[in-house]
């Protein structure tokens, strides 16, 4: 992020003026979003927010030119280097190029490499031989870094870092023209877990009524609509025998021939409980195996009687199971939709952004946290 144009700001009115507009309601309009409280909030969030790392939670901020300048005196170490904006990759126009190249002349800039090679637009003109696709550099400033000369230096680098859209390429500058370039980048990373952040930050990135900020996996909402396992075994006290899980026919539970039926009993072999265990009285992990399956491990299942031939297969879980015949087959899910519930989305915890934009914090305080407290709380 770039930083404050101002310092402070005074004269303004404390009083915040909110529009009130009446539109059709969707599922995310709340107060905040009805009025524009919310967009102003956004707003300051991404103006003046501190982005924090999505993975390891760490602040993350973007290397500044003066950092980066500091870096440059280091790095060249007494030796002359030519800062280079990389301006234009593969751009195919011409014509775009040609005017790309005008304005650098005309900001000053005369000194560009077209292909590799240099040339010094006050002196000569630019020749695009004969390829097609052109590789455009500007050379911004040639000289020897050093702690003396840093404002310069800084200067040249956030001019480069402008025209090179956050990237520069410092090269050493010898004899033969130049060598050794390396890559300095105002884009952000987490220097903790290297998590590679959108380096943009705008008010959109914040909303998720935006395709750029909301959360993908829910859409913005918040919630998915899922099994809910309260509704698939609506009375813990019984057993599978006894037609626990709601979605299966008595058929299916009740013949212990079913496929349904052998395919429970190997998971409670393997896992220590029978068709007759009441649900209430599995522990947590079966309960989990149950519901959600046994991964990769391989389950006898016995296909007549205990006696007879023995297959070998994996428990998926009863949830995953249900989600595959809905995605199979449509009358099923209009079936099963009364098994499922609005639960919390699991990617952004109910926050409806993306990972990267919840963890945007002003004073310490991530919007979404801000959105959740009363106004009361607020104030
Ligand atoms: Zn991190
Ligand atoms: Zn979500």
């Amino acid at each position: 992020m770039r930083a404050l144009d101002a310092t402070s700001v005074t004269g303004v009115s404390p009083a915040v003026a909110v529009d009130r507009r009446s539109r059709a309601a969707s599922p995310r309009s709340m107060v905040g979003t009805a009025t524009e409280v919310l967009q102003l909030l956004r707003m300051l969030w991404a103006r003046v927010g501190v982005r924090h790392c999505p993975e390891c939670g760490e602040a993350v901020r973007p290397l500044t030119p003066d950092a980066i300048a500091d870096r440059i005196v280091a790095d060249a170490d007494g030796r002359r280097v030519q800062l280079v904006a990389p301006v234009a990759r593969g751009a195919r126009r011409r014509h775009e190029v040609a005017e790309l190249v005008a304005d650098l002349v005309a900001g000053g800039l005369v000194r560009v490499r077209l292909n590799g090679r240099v040339f010094n637009l006050s002196a000569e003109e630019l020749d695009f031989g004969t390829r097609r696709r052109h590789d455009v550099d500007c050379i911004v400033d040639r000289l020897t870094p050093s702690r003396e000369r840093l404002d310069r230096l800084a200067e040249s680098v956030r001019l480069a870092l402008d025209l090179g859209a956050g990237e520069l390429v410092c090269e050493v500058v010898g004899d033969e023209g130049p060598s050794a370039a390396t890559t300095y980048s105002s884009t952000i990373q987490c220097a903790q877990c290297q998590t590679p952040l959108e380096p943009e930050l705008t008010a959109r990135h914040l909303s998720f009524n935006h395709p750029l900020g909301r959360c993908p996996q829910c859409r913005g909402l918040g919630t998915v609509r899922a099994f809910d396992p309260g509704s698939i075994v609506p009375d813990a006290s019984r057993s599978f025998a006894r037609g626990a899980i709601a979605p299966l026919t008595r058929a299916q539970y009740a013949d212990p021939r079913s496929d349904w039926s052998r395919a429970f009993a190997a998971v409670g072999r393997a896992f220590g409980f029978d068709r007759n265990t009441a649900f209430a009285d599995l522990d947590p992990r079966q309960l989990r195996i149950v519901l959600y399956g046994a991964g990769d491990r391989r389950l006898k299942i016995h296909e007549n009687g205990p006696s007879g031939s023995v297959v070998r297969r994996t428990w998926k879980g009863l949830i995953p199971i249900l989600q595959g015949a809905c995605r199979r087959d449509p009358d099923k899910a209009r079936g099963l939709a009364r098994y499922q519930a609005d639960v919390r989305c699991s990617a952004c915890d109910g926050e409806r952004l993306m990972p990267e934009f919840r963890a945007v914090r002003v004073g310490g305080r991530r919007l979404p946290e801000l959105v959740d407290m009363t106004v009361d709380g607020v104030l």
